[in-house]
């Protein structure tokens, strides 16, 4: 799980979190130029001209179909079309479906039932792919660093088990807010790298760029938008959620969602 890849590669289209939202994802992919033909049990997906796709992870939960969003990046990441980073989500899916995660939580408990249904040879797969996920890329010569919560400046290049957990999981401040749900430390307005860190993690109703670092969770599972940067352009381009797939207890993210559906319907 301690990996990390510095790829010379220019042209990427990097997605935020998806959570399970494959519609979504695949209306973002047309969007992007990526022709998907949706077969009996795989997608055969076609590049755009010298351009690839990259996740910033949680690729599963909370959404309609965790299933269907494994399948089409397993496929791309295994043809050489995709690479993934470990979102915290990815890894809560792994350590379920070994039986080592307490099932409180209704979207793993969702996750499980959509992977139950499945042939067993592809929760093997599922298991091998998630396990296998990087806990950060880089590319482009160390110039582009995708990871899921971002990285702290002094963290590139290194892979210890603190670098993989804050490029997991991010940083609490400690505190909870009105939801009881814990605050997350912004790393990202102390950041002064050189290298851009293109991260999910935490909602937000527009990408965030603060120094040189962006935020391209935008919150789809929510009722927001799934969001991808195309690098090195810097231009996003976002798709809006069909649906209010899960409610969260920040009601702050779903309103900041549903303010930005308004703007854009
Ligand atoms: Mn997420």
């Amino acid at each position: 799980m301690f990996r990390s890849s510095t790829r010379q590669l220019g042209h990427l289209d990097i997605v935020g979190d998806v959570h399970g939202c494959l519609d979504e994802l695949l209306e973002l992919m047309a969007a992007l130029q990526y022709r998907v033909e949706r077969q009996t049990e795989a997608f055969a997906v076609t590049l755009p001209r010298g351009r690839k796709l990259a996740f910033v992870g949680d690729l599963v939960n909370r959404g309609p179909a965790t299933v269907g969003v494994l399948r089409l990046v397993m496929g791309m990441v295994c043809a050489g079309q995709a690479f993934c980073v470990a979102g915290n989500h990815d890894v809560r899916l792994l350590k379920a479906m070994s039986g080592n995660e307490n099932l409180t939580a209704p979207f793993l408990v969702q996750s499980l039932d959509q992977l139950a249904q499945e042939p067993e040879e592809f929760r093997t797969q599922v298991a091998k792919f998630l396990r296998g996920l990087p806990a950060y890329s880089l590319f482009d010569g160390g110039k582009l660093a995708v990871a899921h919560a971002g990285l702290k400046e002094g963290m590139l290049g290194r892979t210890t088990a603190a670098v993989r957990r804050f490029a997991l999981q991010g940083e609490t401040t400690g505190e909870t807010d009105d939801y009881g749900v814990p605050v997350r430390a912004n790393w990202a307005t102390d950041y002064h790298g050189e290298t851009l860190i293109v991260y999910g993690h935490t909602p937000v109703a527009e990408p965030l760029w603060q120094n040189h670092t962006v935020n391209i969770d935008t919150g789809c599972a929510y009722g927001g938008q799934l969001t991808a940067l195309r690098y090195p352009e810097r231009e996003t381009v976002s798709v809006l959620a069909r649906a209010v797939h899960y409610k969260s207890r920040r009601r702050s993210l779903v309103n900041a969602a549903l303010a930005a559906r308004m703007e854009k319907a």
